[in-house]
């Protein structure tokens, strides 16, 4: 899995997740990839990002029209999934219950653009989808008791 800084052609910012690049650069050439901000589909690559980021709270990764699943064979699931929840874990800022706050502000742009992780009802997420704020929801995120802080 890949993440890719993108922007559309009025430079709304966004990250995208992609299983590769060729994956990435068929999705775009099917007009998969939209703005999450204006539904913009003449998006480009950042080439300038050099980091990796992720469980921000603006995941605007998944295109908007379902796009054919990406089969995988041969992975071990379980392993992976552990290794994201991990990544998430390490890069990311537990807001805890104040997750939907923190993610209209950084939304709106009232508080710096980073990763946050917390709890938010499944009303909390609709009302942020609704406001065009995608949400990355881990449905079940097993904290090894090492990691908790
Ligand atoms: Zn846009």
């Amino acid at each position: 899995m890949i993440v890719y800084d993108l922007s559309c052609e009025k430079e709304h910012r966004f990250e995208g997740w992609f299983s590769s690049a060729e994956d990435f650069d068929a999705q775009v050439e099917d007009d998969q990839v939209s703005c999450p901000v204006c539904g913009s589909v003449s998006i480009s690559r950042q080439l300038s990002a050099p980091y990796v980021n992720t469980g921000r709270a603006e995941l605007a990764a998944a295109p908007a029209k379902p796009s054919g699943e990406t089969a995988v064979a041969g992975v071990d699931m379980e392993s992976l999934h552990r290794k994201f929840v991990e990544f998430v874990l390490k890069n990311s800022e537990d807001v805890g219950s104040k997750f939907p706050e923190e993610a209209r502000k950084i939304h709106y742009e009232e508080k710096p653009r980073r990763s946050i992780r917390g709890q938010a009802s499944p009303n909390d997420i609709e009302a942020l989808r609704d406001e065009g704020i995608d949400v990355f929801q881990v449905p079940d995120l097993p904290v090894p008791p090492d990691r908790v802080h």
